[in-house]
């Protein structure tokens, strides 16, 4: 977690505004991706309609002096009159206007996220001038009527729906289907209409100042920084929001001119299989947001060769020219005007996993880039899809396709479906686990739903479709364009081609990797990897020097990992081994009991199933560490709750349903996460250590004896914050330890480590380090107490702390770097100052967490544990960590 800061040097004669010509690639962080990119084609020498870029530096002033400043706004000025000299035109110009894009482009791309304003610099003379020069009225206005509505949607935030509403009422009384055919007067009363509801909303005119205009949309872009939907995307991509967006002011140049223009989108590769071969797709006669909104259905790049055969060339040319530049595939946006072509947009495509990890390995096969750059091309977090359910084989024969749409992000998903991302949330509070989104067409507020459902359905929309791109980028199931099938989100109904209406809560499937729907539940599986992924992965674990241990309790857990490439388990937390109903009815009595005698029968009813859990585990594990922590249970989590629970334990303990109800009683606590957890379990009841140190070790003793491996198993101390709690409870682990293999008659060596989560436990580490041979960094309690936060409860308050700038992301999810990772800092120096080269590692949250990853290899630690699933993760994060790092 990053602390917000907005510190602005010396701000006298900063530059803050900068012409396409003035910057390049690696001026991305002045600049953002966008504008960054839009200077180096502009060097490359590729068709760009020239424009200037308004830097991150001065959103990040925007946001200090609370406006634009004098200064800034006069370096807008200043470039502005540049380019109304390049291109020879004026804004507001009648005779000759010069007409703009506004878009905004942050450091890393944020499809969605932020806005757009097209057209800007139209009003009532400069369109009536402009018509004139162009003869061309009905483009002319139907220019104008976007601008308006962009204006009032992006810069003014009316309610879009709202001009929809109106648009199609209009179509509807001229009877017409698609815009495109609106005569120009249509539009003429189109643009009417929408100044008069401009006025409505506004109580004043639609501007005709084009300069006002103009300035309120670069205040309008950098204001949507910290919008909730941008600050939403920020936390779930690691942004942090002391970056700021540049905005980009660029040439119009028009593909709605007639039939010889046109729009589109392309990638040098297909964005979902990474397959060689361009891919994208385009509309004649239509502006660049009809293609991205869905509108109308766009045309397969190829087929541009047939229609503009040489504009299809040249186009080809800059795609290669741009791909073996930037040694990535792009994602390009470029627009057709009366035949000649524009580059208004390139950048490092998004993709699927699978695309990226063919794209990375081609890359490096083709010689364009090292292992150690292609390791770099793949967000960790991304390998996450690989790891995502598709539809078992047998299920998927019985099913039968209900409709099919466009297979716009891998993977499968089955849930029940819903028709609004609130309604997706709604359920998800009501305990409903499985869901599926259905949209007409999704839109950036979506974006909370779409990351809880399992998949999104959209009727409207290409490959390039809000839902489709950011479906993709999440890993998120997705089929889009599914024209064949009805939605009502009013109504929340959806119709499909038969007639069969489903309803809010019916059980739907999608394939995002085929396009079909199906109206029922199909069984899902877990996914096979192989091929690129081998090959991939195998040098991330070239590169890295971190080690990678997972956090399992139980022998499948443990299997998952080590399928994924764990080396060792990191943490197994013992009192998770009792969740079985026989086993927790033991533990319970355990727990309960008021006497010694009593504890130790049950502690020895325990044992085996902890001694042939423990074999499990190390025989997964072959060799590799297996580090088990001593019981840790949160005693509220434990005790029995209801009198059904606690009267069978009474009759077994021998006791009164009353006398052990109070004694029940007498252990609930106020605070448990702060209660008798921990190692303060063994001070009180030794024999419980006593216990689990004979499983421990007899099941290492048997496993070496049944596998012939070396066993070394590593038994680790919980919620130690003095020494002398470890000292007292080592001292029962070691003699008991010693005490069974000496009975045994066998050599054994054991460690005793501990885990630093408790902050005394990091002050005081140098004392700590004497009696623990290695310590594991449980930093889920290591962060509830340093912030005082409880883990449990904390979430319910932190969305405030989100949407008011305070914090940028969960302290439980990304390792606070200057609190906890100080104290992480001083324990490992601390500690390795007494015992040097003391294995130290990490097995809360944040061990599988790519960014924590990184902070944990800068630190020296030995290994991350985290989750199975997180492995493959954590292992590409720690070979990233090495290349960025350079250690
Ligand atoms: C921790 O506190 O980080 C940890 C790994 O232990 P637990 O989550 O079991 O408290
Ligand atoms: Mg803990």
């Amino acid at each position: 977690m990053a602390v917000i800061n907005y510190g602005r040097k010396n701000s006298k004669m900063k530059k803050y505004v900068y012409s396409f010509a003035e910057g390049d690639a690696t001026m991305r962080n002045t600049l953002g991706g966008k504008g960054a990119n839009l200077a180096e084609m502009t060097k490359l020498g590729l068709p760009v309609p020239q424009g200037f870029t308004v830097s991150t530096e001065a959103c990040t002033a925007y946001y200090e002096d609370g406006g634009i400043s004098d200064e800034i706004a006069a370096q807008i000025d200043e470039k502005l009159a540049e380019l109304e000299k390049i291109n020879n035109k004026k804004l507001g110009d009648p005779a000759n206007p010069l007409l703009v894009s506004v878009r905004s482009g942050a450091r890393e791309s944020m499809p969605g996220m932020m806005d757009t304003v097209l057209n800007l610099g139209l009003n009532d003379v400069v369109a009536e001038g402009f018509a004139k020069i162009t003869n061309n009225e009905r483009f002319v206005y139907d220019s104008y009527r976007r601008f308006i509505q962009m204006f009032a949607d992006v810069v003014k935030g009316f309610p879009k729906s709202d001009f929809e509403r109106k648009f199609d009422a209009i179509k509807e009384e001229k009877g017409v289907q698609f815009d495109t055919e609106l005569t120009a007067d249509d539009l003429k009363e189109v643009v009417e209409i929408y100044k008069k509801a401009y006025k409505e909303h506004a109580g004043v005119d639609f501007p005709q100042d084009p300069k006002e205009q103009l300035m309120e949309a670069v205040k309008a872009v950098f204001g949507s920084w910290n919008n909730e939907r941008a600050i939403t995307y920020r936390r779930l991509n690691d942004i942090p929001g002391s970056w700021g967006t540049a905005v980009n002011v660029q040439t119009m140049v028009y593909g709605n001119t007639g039939d010889d223009s046109g729009t589109g989108v392309a990638f040098t590769r297909n964005p979902a299989t990474g397959e060689k071969k361009l891919y994208g797709e385009y509309l004649m006669n239509a502006q660049g947001e009809d293609v991205v909104a869905g509108i109308r259905t766009p045309q397969p790049i190829a087929t541009l060769n047939e229609v503009m055969p040489q504009c299809y060339e040249e186009f080809v040319k800059v795609c290669n020219i741009l791909e073996s530049h930037y040694k990535d595939m792009q994602d390009m946006e470029f627009t057709i005007e009366h035949g000649k072509l524009y580059m208004l947009q390139t950048r490092n495509g998004k993709r699927t996993a699978q695309a990226a990890l063919k794209i990375a390995v081609d890359l490096v096969n083709e010689g364009m880039l090292t292992k150690e750059e292609a390791i770099l091309k793949v967000d960790p977090r991304q390998l996450d899809q690989l790891l995502h359910p598709s539809f078992d084989a047998d299920a998927l024969k019985s099913g039968k396709v209900v409709a099919t749409g466009l297979a716009a992000s891998p993977g499968a998903a089955t849930g029940h479906v819903y028709f609004t991302a609130e309604d997706v949330m709604a359920a998800k509070e009501n305990g409903v686990e499985d869901m599926v989104l259905a949209r007409l067409e999704t839109s950036p507020e979506d974006i909370e739903g779409m990351v809880i459902a399992h998949g999104v359905l959209t009727v409207r929309g290409g490959m390039t479709s809000h839902a489709a791109v950011v479906a993709r980028g999440m890993g998120t199931c997705c089929v889009a364009g599914c024209g064949e099938i009805k939605v009502d989100e009013e109504a929340k109904t959806l119709t499909l081609p038969d007639g069969t209406q489903l309803h809010e809560g019916d059980w739907l499937s999608l394939d995002g990797s085929t396009g079909n729907v199906y109206a029922e539940q199909i069984k899902t599986v877990e996914p096979e990897i192989s091929g690129d992924f081998g090959t991939f992965m195998g040098w991330a674990d070239e590169i890295r020097t971190l080690k990678v241990r997972t956090n399992a309790d139980n022998p499948r857990d443990a299997h998952t990992a080590a399928r994924f490439g764990a080396e060792g388990i990191g943490l197994c937390r013992t009192e998770h081994m009792f969740f079985d109903e026989e086993r927790i009815f033991n533990f319970r009595r355990m727990i309960t009991a008021e006497d010694v005698e009593t504890r130790e029968e049950a502690l020895e009813r325990i044992l085996p199933y902890q001694q042939s859990d423990f074999e499990a585990l190390f025989k997964e594990m072959e060799g590799y560490g297996v580090n088990i922590r001593f019981l840790d249970p949160p005693l509220h989590e434990f005790l029995p709750h209801t009198d059904e629970e606690i009267k069978p334990l009474a009759e077994s303990l021998g006791m009164t349903f009353e006398a052990l109800k109070a004694r029940v009683e007498s252990l609930k606590e106020f605070n448990p996460m702060m209660g008798h957890r921990g190692c303060r379990l063994s001070v009180t009841y030794p024999e419980i250590a006593a216990m689990q140190t004979k499983a421990v070790i007899r099941a290492a003793i048997n496993v070496e004896k049944e596998t012939g491996k070396t066993i070394v198993p590593e038994i680790m101390i919980p919620l130690v914050g003095d020494v002398n709690e470890l000292k007292y409870v080592k001292n029962v682990v070691v003699k008991t330890a010693d005490a069974e293999i000496a009975a045994a008659g066998v050599k054994m060596e054991y460690k005793v480590g501990t885990m630093i989560e408790i902050p005394r436990a990091a002050l005081t580490a140098d004392e700590i380090a004497k009696e623990a041979e290695y310590f594991s960094f449980g930093t889920n309690d290591l962060t509830q107490m340093t912030f005082g936060f409880s883990r449990d409860d904390a979430a319910k308050f932190l969305s405030e702390y989100y949407s008011k700038n305070i914090f940028e992301s969960d302290p439980f999810a990304h390792i606070d770097e200057n609190g906890v990772g100080q104290l992480m800092q001083m324990a490992i120096e601390k500690g390795r100052s007494v015992r040097p080269g003391m294995p130290m590692g990490i097995c809360g949250e944040h061990g599988g967490d790519p960014r924590t990853v990184e902070f944990c290899n800068k630190i020296g630690l030995t290994y991350v544990s985290c989750s199975p699933f997180r492995v493959p993760l954590a292992r590409l994060a720690a070979a990233q960590a090495v290349v960025k790092q350079g250690k």
